[in-house]
C-alpha cells in the first residue's frame, strides 16, 4: 500500500511508537513482534486483530513476527489446536517463516532462571493450599499477609525445587512463588506463583516434566529470550506489566522488550473468549469449532468469509487503548464489499415452485447471456439455459397479491431475469388447496427481457430450468445470539441468549454445473446473497452455505 492509500486507522499509536523507536535507533533498528497464542482452542476474529497488528507491523517495518505458542497449561493444550492455529494464520495470509517457537522448548531455560531466583533469595517454596493462598493474598483494597513459608532458607527452597522436578512431591504440596511484596498495591505483585506441580502429560514434552512454569513468568521471559522488541498485548495485561518488569530485572535479562497494550476486539451478537467458545462446542450448541456460525477463523472460512474481508475489517477498526463494542455489521459490510467485487453471479431457487411455460415447446431449450459480474466489465459472461419447465421462488408468487406486489400473480406479467416476459395463466393446486405449480405463457418477442412494443413490466424474478438444475441443501445462518452482548450480564448465562433460529436449511434447486464447483468456491446467487460450497459437499449430496445476504436484514430491526 502506498502512503496515500493508507487509511487513517492504520496510523495508530502503536505504529507511531515503533516509528519513534526506529528514529531513535532503538534495538539497532530491529522490529521483532510475536503472535503468542495458547494452543487451547481455535483462533477467533479477535485474534485476527492481534495478528494483523503483530504481523502487520513486522511487514511494514521490514522486521519479523514470531509465532510462539505459549504452551504452559498441559491440561488444555493439544496438537489439534496447534495445527488449526497454523492453518488459520496461513489462511489469513501471514507467514512466520522459520520463526516458530514454543514456550515448552524453553522449559529448561525457565527452570534455570527460577532456580537462580531461589538462589538469590527471590523465590521460595510455599505450602499454602489454594484457599489459604487466596486468604493470605488480601484484596485490592486490603494488603496481604506473608506466607509462613516465606522465610524458609535458600538451601531448603533449592532442595525442594529440585525434588519437585524429580517427582518427589505431590500436586499442591508446594508451589514456587516469587518473593516480592505481600502489601503491594498491585495484587499481581503479591508473591505470585511461578511454578506448580502437575502430573499431566504435555502434548510436546510428554512426561519429561511434572512441574510447569506459570503463564506470567513464561510469557515475558520468552519475549526476552527471543529478542522481541515490541511485545503487543491486550489491555488486561497492563496490570501484569510491573510483574514482567520485575522478572526481567531480577533474572538479569540482557534484552528488554517494550510492552504496549491495546484494546481487544469485542463485537455485538458474539462471544470472543476461547473458554466460552469451548463451552458452545462441548455443549453441542454448535457443530464444532468450525461451525459456520462460530466467530472462529475456521468457522468464518467455512461460512465463506475471505481473508481480505477480515483484514480490511481489522484495518477499519484500528488500534486504540479504549475498550469498545464493534458492530458485527461492520464485519459483514467488509465482507459484502469484497464479495461484491469478486463473486461470479448465478441464479438458483431456495424455495422452489414449479413454473410451466405452456406455449414453449417440450424438449426445446435456448441460452440467454448474462454477465458474470455486472460490476466488473472484464468478468465475462455466462449462459443461462431456458426451457419449458422452470422453478421460481415460492415467495415470488401470490394468488391474491396486494397492489404493491410486482412479482407473479394470476393474469400478471413479470420478467424472468435475462430471459423473457411471462404471464401467469393458471394455478394448479392439490386436494388440500396447496399451490403445486403455476402455468404461464411467454411472449416469444420478449427474448432477452423486454417487449418490442415497449410495454412496462415492473417485476423481475429469478428462476432455474428444471432440466438444468439439481437439488441442494442450502444452509442459511442468522446470528448465533439474539442479544447485542450475550456475555454482558454476569448473572445470566450467555448460553441463554443463543438464537434458536440461527440455522435453517432450504431444499433448493441450483444450476447443475454449480454442484460440480470445488469446495470453498464462492458465488452470488442473484437476489439471495453470497454463498459458498461447503467443505463436506459432494456432487451427489450438495451442501451450500449462505455467507451473508445481500443486505443487512437487521439494520431495520
Ligand atoms: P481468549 O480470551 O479468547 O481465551 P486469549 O487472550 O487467552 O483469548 P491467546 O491465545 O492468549 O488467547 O491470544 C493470543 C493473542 O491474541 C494474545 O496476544 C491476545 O492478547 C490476543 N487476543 C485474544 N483475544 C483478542 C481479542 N478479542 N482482540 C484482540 N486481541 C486478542
Ligand atoms: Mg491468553
Amino acid at each position: 500500500m502506498s502512503e496515500e492509500e493508507e487509511s487513517d486507522t492504520s496510523r495508530h499509536f502503536i505504529r507511531q511508537i515503533i516509528e519513534a523507536d526506529l528514529a531513535n535507533k532503538k534495538n539497532d533498528g530491529a522490529v521483532v513482534t510475536r503472535f503468542p497464542p495458547e494452543p487451547n482452542g481455535y483462533l477467533h476474529i479477535g485474534h485476527a486483530k492481534s495478528m494483523c497488528l503483530n504481523f502487520g507491523m513486522a511487514e511494514k517495518f521490514d522486521g519479523r513476527c514470531h509465532l510462539r505458542f505459549d504452551d504452559t497449561n498441559p491440561e488444555k493444550e493439544s496438537v489439534e489446536f496447534v495445527d488449526s492455529i497454523k492453518a488459520d494464520i496461513s489462511w489469513l495470509g501471514f507467514t512466520w517463516n522459520e520463526h516458530e517457537y514454543y514456550a515448552s522448548d524453553y522449559y529448561d531455560h525457565l527452570y534455570e532462571l527460577a532456580a537462580q531466583l531461589i538462589k538469590d533469595g527471590k523465590a521460595y517454596a510455599c505450602t499454602l493450599d489454594i484457599d489459604e493462598f487466596k486468604e493470605y493474598r488480601g484484596t485490592p483494597s486490603e494488603p496481604g499477609t506473608n506466607s509462613p513459608s516465606r522465610d524458609r532458607s535458600i538451601e531448603e527452597n533449592a532442595k525442594i525445587f529440585a525434588e519437585m522436578k524429580n517427582g518427589e512431591h505431590q500436586e499442591g504440596d508446594y508451589v514456587i512463588r516469587a518473593k516480592i511484596d505481600m502489601t503491594h498495591d498491585n495484587i499481581h505483585m503479591r508473591d505470585p506463583v511461578i511454578y506448580r506441580i502437575r502430573y499431566t502429560s504435555h502434548y510436546r514434552t510428554g512426561d519429561t516434566w511434572c512441574l510447569y512454569p506459570m503463564y506470567d513468568f513464561t510469557h515475558c521471559l520468552s519475549d526476552a529470550k527471543e529478542g522481541v522488541t515490541h511485545s503487543l498485548c491486550t489491555m488486561e495485561f497492563e496490570v501484569h506489566r510491573p510483574l514482567y518488569d520485575w522478572f526481567i530485572k531480577e533474572t538479569n535479562q540482557a534484552f528488554v522488550s517494550e510492552q504496549t497494550e491495546f484494546a481487544r476486539l469485542n463485537m455485538t451478537y458474539t462471544v470472543l473468549s476461547k473458554r466460552k467458545l469451548q463451552l458452545l462446542v462441548e455443549g453441542n450448541h454448535v457443530d464444532g469449532w468450525e461451525d459456520p456460525r462460530m466467530p472462529t477463523l475456521s468457522g468464518l472460512r467455512r461460512r465463506g468469509y475471505t481473508p481480505e474481508a477480515i483484514r480490511n475489517f481489522c484495518d477499519k477498526i484500528g488500534i486504540s487503548k479504549f475498550n469498545s463494542l464493534t458492530d458485527v455489521s461492520l464485519l459483514e459490510h467488509c465482507l459484502r464489499d469484497d464479495l461484491n467485487a469478486s463473486s461470479p453471479r448465478t441464479m438458483a431457487v431456495l424455495n422452489p415452485l414449479k413454473l410451466v411455460i405452456t406455449n414453449y415447446p417440450e424438449g426445446e431449450e435456448e441460452n440467454f447471456t448474462a454477465s458474470l459480474n455486472q460490476n466488473d466489465p472484464d468478468a465475462g459472461t455466462r449462459d443461462v439455459t431456458f426451457s419449458r419447465t422452470l422453478y421460481i421462488e415460492r415467495e415470488d408468487f401470490m394468488e391474491d397479491p396486494p397492489k404493491k406486489f410486482f412479482r407473479m400473480g394470476p393474469g400478471r406479467e413479470v420478467r424472468l431475469r435475462y430471459a423473457c416476459l411471462v404471464t401467469c395463466t393458471d394455478v394448479i393446486k392439490d386436494d388440500a388447496g396447496n399451490i403445486m405449480e403455476i402455468h404461464a405463457e411467454w411472449d416469444p418477442e420478449s427474448r432477452g427481457g423486454s417487449a418490442p412494443d415497449g410495454r412496462k413490466v415492473k417485476g423481475t424474478i429469478h428462476w432455474v430450468s428444471e432440466k438444468h438444475s439439481v437439488d441442494a441443501d442450502v444452509y442459511l445462518y442468522d446470528r448465533l445470539f439474539n442479544v447485542e452482548q450475550p456475555d454482558g450480564d454476569k448473572d445470566v448465562d450467555f448460553i441463554e441468549h443463543l438464537n434458536p433460529e440461527s440455522l435453517s436449511c432450504a431444499k433448493a434447486k441450483i444450476p447443475t454445473e454449480l454442484a460440480k464447483a470445488e469446495a470453498g468456491s464462492r458465488f452470488q446467487l442473484e437476489r439471495l446473497g453470497y454463498f459458498c460450497i461447503d467443505i463436506n459437499s459432494t456432487e451427489a449430496d450438495v451442501r451450500i452455505n449462505r455467507t451473508v445476504p445481500l443486505r443487512d436484514s437487521w439494520a431495520k430491526k
